[in-house]
């Protein structure tokens, strides 16, 4: 597991302006991601304050480790990610360096371009992606309004449930959510019609970005489960409810789901994320333990983490009318039933290989009470009871126009709070 150093020094400070001060990106982060600029192709970057420091550019000038100069230049994330961790220290260690060190100002400052003149792309060129289940809350809430009485399916606390996913229609924050058509059978309907959704939803989730590759046939440990944790971001699980319902027996999420999925743009490492673990919490009376291929002590011990994830909206009236986005949840990221290494080491248990840039969704992360609802299917109760927004407005589920947005901080007592940036989306209405 990464471990605390230099670099997360809470007194650490950058000659970049705005940085000490920003709220998602001080000097102790160092995000990566992949970005261009009018003149530049798809370059490495990593986001400093306001500004996004050019580690292509960097390695072209020899200004980082000569080792890392193929992978920087490679316009994703894939093959720096699919080097080793001591690697991405090595690099981490040399950017914190050369923004920290005044004397080494006037050879970077070359490289440094101010965030609004840089487009963000997808981080990697992600060959699979795989979502999970694990915010149990969310189950136990979705589950209650099907199966009052027995909310959780058996399995629910012996496996990590999950389903694999749809790669190619995972795109970054800010790309617009067409308002999917698909076949839906209301109850008071005799059969099935099709048409646009009427029941669009987000889901707040962590999405984990893997690094390294354990091949065919070889299953990783849960000791060794957590070195294969590149970084996290956030992850928007965009669900048409009606198309859900109708179709997900018997071989689960399908139409519903594959539209769309949205990340956010910005790599937050492992590495940043060292001292943001904190044990998971510890299971109900009652429940049962692990399976031993899943339970590592270091990782009850360290491998949950310190975050505060926050859902917003932004409806178009509210944008029209100057009226901030509104705070529809806000709650903690340990209300996973699993860690993320008990992800990996279950995904990969039977031999199934997971690659440099694989993607896995922790699934909705709900808190027990009403504060931090991940989904508008929980907030409404399935649409019995409409959000009402600062304007008046009511939402069951999302309209065209609307904006939701997904934040998450990491913050600890000792040490420099960090950010996630935004994952956001508007709502557009189908096409004819
Ligand atoms: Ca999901």
């Amino acid at each position: 597991m990464s471990s605390i150093d230099h670099t997360h020094d809470a007194a650490a400070t950058s000659w970049v302006e705005g940085a000490d001060t920003h709220a998602d990106f001080p000097v102790q982060n160092l995000p990566l991601g992949i970005f261009s600029t009018a003149n530049r192709e798809r370059r490495v970057g990593t986001a400093v304050g306001d500004s996004v420091l050019d580690l292509s550019g960097m390695a072209e000038d020899r200004l980082l480790p000569g080792n890392l100069r193929a992978a920087l230049g490679a316009g994703t994330l894939n093959a720096l990610f699919a080097l080793s961790a001591s690697d991405r220290i090595s690099l981490r260690h040399a950017v914190f360096a050369h923004l920290t060190e005044l004397s080494s100002r006037m050879e970077v400052l070359p490289h440094l371009y101010p965030a609004q003149a840089c487009t963000m792309h997808l981080p990697f060129a992600i060959g699979d992606y795989t979502d999970f289940y694990v915010g149990i809350h969310h189950a136990t809430n979705i589950g209650k309004q099907f199966r009052p009485d027995n909310p959780l399916l058996p399995n629910y606390k012996y496996v990590p449930i999950g389903y694999h996913g749809r790669a190619s229609s995972v795109r970054l924050s800010g790309t617009p959510v067409v308002r999917p058509k698909g076949q839906q059978k209301p109850s008071y309907s005799e059969g099935p019609g099709y048409g646009p959704t009427y029941r669009l939803d987000y889901e707040l989730e962590l999405g984990v970005w893997i690094a390294g590759e354990n091949a065919l046939g070889e299953p990783v440990p849960i000791g060794k489960a957590a070195s294969r944790i590149g970084g996290l971001c956030l992850l928007n699980d965009w669900s048409a409810r009606d198309l859900q319902a109708w179709e997900y027996q018997p071989l689960g999420p399908f139409l519903a789901k594959n539209f769309l999925t949205s990340v956010s743009p910005w790599v937050i490492t492992a590495e940043a994320l060292a001292p943001f673990r904190v044990a998971q919490p510890p299971r109900p009376a009652g429940d049962p333990a692990p399976l031993p291929y899943l339970l590592d002590a270091a990782d009850q011990a360290e491998g949950a983490f310190a975050l505060t994830l926050e859902t917003w909206i932004a409806t178009q009236k509210m944008r029209e009318a100057g009226i901030p986005p509104h705070r529809l949840g806000t709650g903690p990221a340990t209300s996973m039933y699993w860690t993320v290494a008990q992800l990996v080491a279950h995904h990969t248990a039977n031999g199934c290989n997971l690659m440099p840039g694989d993607l896995l969704g922790t699934g909705t992360i709900s808190t027990p009470d009403t504060s931090g609802l991940g989904s508008l299917m929980e907030l409404s109760q399935g649409g019995n009871s409409p959000v009402t927004l600062p304007d008046g407005e009511e939402r069951s589920f999302l309209e065209d126009g609307d904006e939701l947005i997904l934040s998450a901080r990491a913050a600890r007592d000792g040490f420099r709070t960090i950010g996630f940036g935004l994952c956001s989306g508007v709502v557009e209405a189908a096409k004819v």
